[in-house]
């Protein structure tokens, strides 16, 4: 269809549970969430508001007032600043991924910039990149500890073929392979020069206790990303937030669309941050079983697993340097039709953290298939 942008052909829709499964019972390992719904207590005090509250007739509250200043505070208690972030600071979306694609149309669109991104990493930057015509480069990390390549990427900076790096992309922990950045990285970071935007995507942060938020005080050229999909259990109602200077927190909500978030989710999120202590409350369970999980995934010999400081492990057949994809998806395959979804990414594994049930069966079903390797 001629009316269709040429460079469209190319991309498929994102999938997320490509192909389901027949299993009774599945385990959703394989997106990363909390393996626990909202507690019923907070379910039935968000139906109240619904009810009582919410007019749906009317558009939703579109400057977020009161949502971004608990969050303000919220990520200044992480952040153990003493002046606290304020409104200014933050910008809300539906879902991370929304202000990704806003902070690719404030930076780069139009032939202005490309992207920088270390591989294996969160795919979303690059496929939102590709739908908006901006180029991406794509650096590579030591295959040993993914650590990333900071020769290639300063190499990167320099080239000039394509438009100027405008803004570069890590996550922290990074996903899929669960380390938080190094002291050399993050020390590349801060060498960058004020003309490059260094987005910080702490999806992970309640999991790992690590975070660079209060590097925001002092760089007017770093944003930090955070969602409400992971540790606080609303993937299902898609907000995520940006911490960053009032400059940048201003591009971001010019390029936003005016009503992107619903009632109901702004007012799930307000909700969960005036319950952290409840919510986050199995966070130290998690990470005893992704602790658990990687001791046990130590002990099969036919596998490679690195550790985490996120709610998911790394994991990929030995020797780690041959070509695998066949076997990790036969894999993959294989434990969907058990009723376990993992995913296969970044040439490895990506095994999300779920119950202590959940885990146990996980590890019996990689267990049983490796058994019948050669
Ligand atoms: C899961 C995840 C997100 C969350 O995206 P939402 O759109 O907020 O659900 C963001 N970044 C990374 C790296 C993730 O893994």
């Amino acid at each position: 269809m001629s009316f269709l942008r040429a460079d469209l052909a190319q991309l498929k829709a994102y999938v997320s549970h490509p192909g389901g499964t027949t299993a009774q019972q599945v385990d959703i390992l394989d997106t990363n969430e909390s393996p626990y719904d909202l507690p019923l207590a907070l379910k039935e005090k968000l139906a109240n508001y619904y009810t009582e509250a919410i007019a749906t007739n009317r558009y939703p509250n579109g400057s977020h007032h009161r949502l971004k200043s608990l969050i303000a505070t919220y990520a200044s208690t992480s952040a153990h600043l003493t002046t606290n972030f304020s409104e200014a600071n933050i910008s809300v979306g539906n879902g991370s991924d929304e202000l990704i694609r806003s902070i690719l149309i404030a930076t780069c669109l139009g032939g202005e910039g490309s992207i920088l991104v270390a591989d294996p990493t969160f795919s979303m930057y690059r496929i939102l990149a590709t739908t908006l015509g901006i180029p991406s480069i794509t650096v590579e990390r030591n295959p040993k500890d993914f650590s990333i390549d900071l020769t290639k990427a300063q190499a990167a900076i320099a080239q000039t073929k394509l438009p100027p790096v405008k803004v570069i992309f890590v996550v922290h922990p990074n996903s899929p392979t669960g380390q938080c950045l190094t002291d050399a990285e993050i020390t590349w970071l801060r060498s960058l020069p004020e003309n490059i935007l260094v987005v910080i995507d702490e999806a992970y942060y309640e999991f790992s206790q690590q975070t660079l938020a209060a590097e925001i005080v002092t760089r007017p050229n770093w944003l930090i990303l955070r969602t409400f999909s992971k540790a606080f259990r609303l993937a299902a109602l898609r907000v995520g937030y940006a911490i960053a200077q009032p400059t940048v927190i201003q591009a971001l909500e010019k390029v936003r669309l005016p009503y992107n978030l619903p009632s109901f989710s702004q007012q799930a999120a307000t909700l969960a941050l005036e319950n952290t202590d409840y919510l986050l409350g199995v966070i130290p369970e998690i990470q005893a079983e992704r602790e658990h999980l990687f001791t046990e995934l130590q002990h099969i010999n036919k596998l490679h697993t690195w550790p985490s400081d996120a709610n998911f492990l790394h994991t990929r057949l030995k020797p780690i340097d041959q070509p695998q994809e066949q076997q990790l998806a036969h894999l993959v395959e294989t434990l969907k039709t058990e009723g376990t979804l993992i995913r296969h990414t970044g040439g490895g594994l990506r095994i999300s953290v779920g119950t202590p049930q959940e885990n146990q069966r996980t590890l019996v079903r990689l267990k049983n298939f490796v058994k019948l390797l050669p």
